[in-house]
């Protein structure tokens, strides 16, 4: 059943709404359309995108707009070209039976002459942003002085964005009997202050779903010093493997330096703030829609006019002031039905700001522990395992006689071979890392002196730790190769064990081994069986069948594996 209909809305809006699939009008819609309907006082909404505003105040408007006329009727002002766009399409949507009624977008970035030639088609509606609403109202392109609608729409942003002064031209160029409508995701001072000077008896709705806490996301927080910041948010991007995420900075200097930094760590990231030409800012957020870049690092007010709905994550980089817009920014994610995460990285002085955003949002926010190098290879296999059940397409066939002979490895040995390629720079990063919980939480630069000690102290430990592991490995060596927890294998009868000089510090991988045995014994006819094969830092055992030993022993003699000789001998 379509309870729209109950909304007194004409058939033609009807139609158009019903083929868009909206069967019931949103919180949000339920208020608004009777009261713009039936009331013509101004209107003070609170409401955020994707709550269904715009149909909210078009529905009602569009029904009531005289399309025998073609004067302009509905000014609908905007922060962003991008929101512009989407409202205008919206609209469009709307009026698909409504044929008389035109509606043009009018936004910077965009070639002015072609505005100005879509204006001559005389539309009843304009959607615009500010600059250039005044723009074109100094080459008197466009004229507001008989409009009977005015809506500001995410006022906060425009006034956030500097466009208080263009909004009060604007204003100054409408009538004084027209009805205002302001919509905004929070109501800061300069909201109030608009409302107050230009909204005359506003009724007021609120729609508890903009700013109401999602259940479905999960929120944690982290405590790291500044300079730890950048690490932090590697180890959290490293730790959730698989993910499609904003990341919320304040300024666009720090949006470009974390979207740079990551960058140079081989993320597929990417910065989006108001630095950026508009073609470089659409050629962005394509790139994120497409999936080109999973990671987005962006400013509250870039990233407004960027709709996606299967973010895994947001990510505060720094907490914003307002505890309403770490709720709009969290909201980004646990969309269409799935669960989000919202993480934020707080400096050890900001607790009492996290504080205030707890007790006025009432989020329960759970503090974690910055990942350890160990429980990100663990997330990272964990993530490799999603993946290859979850994204299995066949792009391309595969002969199976590529396969080189596997027979010598268990399941489980192939399966830590492949891991160890896929997550060899991973692990190599953080392979003698200290982790971030270890170190001490500070911003004082005296602290940078003691933390260079440290990390001396640290190398020489790694040092002696060497030597430690280095006599250790000749000992058991001359055990002719025990397992490296001491206990004795148990030998094949019919095999012979050998030592061998070059192990994984030569990057000697099971895989060379077998080569280099296969090679060896390759002049025989019957093939060598191959038994256990043990690759230690230094050197090496394998199992070869007894009667292929001499064999073995000459044919490595005149082998060489990554330009190094090898060398071969019966461990006793
Ligand atoms: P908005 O808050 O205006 O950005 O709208 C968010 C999204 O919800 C848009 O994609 C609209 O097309 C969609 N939408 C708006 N109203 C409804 C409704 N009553 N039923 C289903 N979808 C809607």
């Amino acid at each position: 059943m379509n309870l729209f209909t109950e909304s007194n809305l004409s058939p033609d809006l009807l139609k158009a709404i019903g083929e868009l699939g909206y069967e019931q009008p949103t919180e949000i819609q339920k208020q608004t359309i009777p009261f713009i309907l039936s009331d013509t006082r101004d209107l003070i909404a609170l409401a955020a995108t994707g709550t269904g505003k715009t149909a909210a105040f078009s529905l009602p408007i569009l029904d009531m707009i005289d399309d025998a006329s073609r004067k302009i009727q509905l000014l609908v002002l905007c922060p962003t070209r991008e929101l512009c766009l989407q409202i205008t399409k919206d609209i469009k949507n709307y009026t698909k039976y409504l044929p008389n009624l035109k509606t043009t977008a009018v936004y910077g970035g965009s070639s002015i002459t072609d505005q100005i030639r879509s204006l001559r088609e005389k539309p009843q509606i304009i959607v615009g942003t500010p600059g250039r609403v005044i723009d074109l109202i100094g080459r008197k392109a466009l004229d507001f002085s008989e409009i009977h609608w005015l809506v500001l729409d995410e006022a906060d942003e425009m006034l956030s964005m500097g466009f208080k002064d263009d909004l009060e031209t604007i204003l100054n160029e409408t009538p004084s009997e027209k009805q205002t409508l302001l919509f905004s995701a929070t109501m800061s001072k300069e909201v109030e202050r608009i409302t107050k000077n230009y909204l005359t008896n506003p009724h007021r709705i609120s729609v508890g779903s903009i700013n109401e806490v999602k259940k479905n996301i999960k929120h944690e927080y982290y405590v790291v010093g500044y300079r730890q910041k950048k690490e932090a948010l590697k180890r959290l991007l490293d730790a959730n493997p698989n993910q499609y995420s904003i990341i919320f900075c304040r300024t666009r200097m720090e949006t470009q330096e974390v979207a740079d930094f990551l960058m140079q760590n081989a993320y597929a990231a990417d910065a989006l703030h108001g630095d950026l030409s508009q073609a470089q800012r659409d050629t962005v957020m394509k790139k994120f829609r497409l999936k080109n870049i999973d990671i987005l690092v962006a400013t509250d007010v870039a990233a407004r006019g960027l709709d996606v709905n299967s973010l895994t994550h947001v990510i505060h980089y720094s907490l914003p002031d307002d505890p309403e817009v770490f709720v709009h920014r969290s909201g980004r994610t646990g969309r269409a039905g799935k669960d989000g995460i919202s993480m934020s990285l707080i400096k050890p002085e900001e607790s009492r700001k996290l504080k205030q955003i707890k007790l006025s949002t009432k989020i329960e926010i759970v503090e974690k522990k910055i990942p350890t190098g160990e429980e990100i290879i663990k997330a990272q296999v964990e993530g490799v395992f999603e993946k290859l059940f979850t994204e299995h397409e066949e792009l391309f066939t595969f002969d199976d006689s590529l396969i080189p002979d596997l027979s010598a490895f268990s399941k489980e040995e192939l399966v830590h071979q492949l891991l160890q390629l896929q997550l060899r720079d991973l692990a190599l990063f953080y392979k003698d890392k200290q982790d971030l919980a270890d170190q001490k939480l500070s911003n004082d630069r005296d602290d940078r002196g003691s933390r260079r000690d440290r990390d001396r102290d640290r190398g020489r430990g790694r040092e002696r730790d060497r030597d430690r592991g280095d006599r250790s490995e000749r000992r058991s060596d001359r055990d002719g190769g025990r397992e490296r927890g001491g206990k004795p294998k148990r030998r094949n009868e019919n095999m012979t064990r050998f030592f061998f000089n070059l192990g994984k510090r030569d990057n000697l991988k099971k895989m060379d081994m077998l080569e280099i045995i296969n090679k060896a014994t390759a002049k025989s006819k019957k093939r060598a069986d191959i038994g256990d094969i043990e690759i230690l830092e230094k050197f090496s055992f394998f199992e070869v069948e007894k009667s292929f030993k001499d064999e073995v022993l000459k044919g490595l003699q005149t082998q060489k594996f990554k330009g190094k000789d090898m060398r071969a001998e019966v461990a006793n």
